[in-house]
């Protein structure tokens, strides 16, 4: 499948067992002598063999960059460690970097990609769900400060992506079900048939049967990539991707990102938003209890323990989507999604009210 954005294209191939078989599925790269394969520890243990020997297939030499677990390879210290090893085993402009992980690694390595030596080839290869059907497509990369979450980055498209599903299977629980939140975001917003698909084939999907992934993945990559076509830099329609993030990021914050995943607070957060479109009589009833079906089925139950209402409001006041007033993604049904200004602030309390907040 190819993504497409201004003066760029390239292909996202989505399957099982495609590790092994990596070098018949990149892109040309002509001259390319290393692959500098940015994992930590956990993804390493697991696939840095069958990705190394799918590389070596195309005569590439592979070097593992190892970095810290999840958020905390997205640093300043693991970017500028990462850079220097790639200065001191002389990586030149045409190798390439390739990101073996979730989207924290993706998203370091696409920023050390974007700036070595003013911008090198990489190749995302996403092993959790979160990174195969979103942090992987669409090419925003970026590290955190003490100060808050990706203030630095680029956008820095990769060259090929390749999501085996087949890795889903040794992801832990609570990983997949944060990915299940972000296939829920694009059934409810872009995608009527996946929502159908989530709802006929739930058994195999919490299964993670390799076959129902791949068409999962892929209709999830062809709404994303679908979309960053029209907004590759995120000034308009990709906002839409932002569904159940008004409140979630800023549960997210106030958790101090160790309480709920990302997965579970969206999901909150997405349910908040539904209640809001009914509430404003955007959205026919039953939008709500679509989704909490929905999102219970996949293991996502919104849980009851929001914190006051004033803290979750000044906290919202602080999303990227704030522009003289909170904004929010709201559907007027499943698949048709409006970016609302100007939500009234006592809707938003009764809906947080409503939610089990106080105040
Ligand atoms: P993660 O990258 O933080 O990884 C979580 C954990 O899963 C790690 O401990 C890792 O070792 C483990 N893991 C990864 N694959 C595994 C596998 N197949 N089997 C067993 N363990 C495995 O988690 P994530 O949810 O993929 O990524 C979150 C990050 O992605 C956040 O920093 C977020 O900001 C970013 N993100 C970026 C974008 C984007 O567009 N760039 C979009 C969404 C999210």
């Amino acid at each position: 499948m190819s993504v497409e954005v201004p003066g760029h294209t390239y292909d996202a191939t989505i399957g099982v067992g495609l590790l092994e078989r990596a070098g018949e599925h990149l892109p040309e790269l002509a001259r390319s002598e290393t692959a500098f394969v940015m994992a930590d520890p956990t993804v390493a243990d697991l696939y840095l063999g069958p990705l190394t020997r799918g590389l070596e297939g195309r005569a590439l030499h592979v070097v593992h960059l190892g970095v810290p677990e999840g958020e905390a390879a997205k640093s300043l210290q693991t970017m500028s460690a990462v850079q220097r090893q790639l200065a001191i085993q002389e990586a030149h402009r045409d190798d390439v970097v390739v990101a073996l992980g979730g989207g924290s690694v993706g998203d370091l390595a696409g920023f050390v990609a974007a700036t070595y030596m003013r911008g090198v080839p990489f190749v995302q290869v996403p092993t959790t769900l979160t990174a195969q059907v979103d942090a992987s497509i669409g090419g925003k990369t970026a590290v955190n400060l003490p100060e808050g979450k990706n203030l630095v980055g680029a956008f820095h498209q990769p060259v090929g992506v390749l999501a085996d599903v087949s890795t889903l299977t040794t992801l832990p629980d609570r990983e997949f079900r944060s990915g299940l939140a972000e296939v829920a975001k694009y059934a409810l917003t872009l995608d009527a048939d996946l929502l159908g698909l989530l709802e006929r084939e739930l058994p195999e999907i919490l299964a993670r049967a390799p076959g129902v992934m791949e068409i999962l993945v892929a209709r999830c990559v062809r709404a994303k990539a679908h979309v960053v076509s029209t907004d590759e830099r995120d000034t308009g329609d990709r906002l839409v991707l932002n569904y159940g993030h008004t409140l979630g990021h800023a549960l997210e914050r106030l958790d101090a990102f160790g309480g709920r995943s990302h997965g579970e607070a969206i999901a909150i957060g997405m349910v908040f938003a539904a209640r809001l479109a009914e509430a404003m009589e955007l959205a026919p009833s039953g939008l709500v209890g679509r989704h909490v079906r929905l999102l219970a089925s996949l293991g996502l139950e919104p849980d009851q323990r929001l914190p006051p209402a004033d803290e979750v409001l000044a906290a919202m006041r602080l999303d990227k989507k704030y522009a003289g007033g909170v904004r929010f993604v709201l559907l007027e049904d499943v698949g048709h999604p409006r970016v609302v200004e100007g939500v009234p602030e006592d809707v938003l309390r009764a809906s947080l009210k409503e939610m089990g907040a106080e105040g």
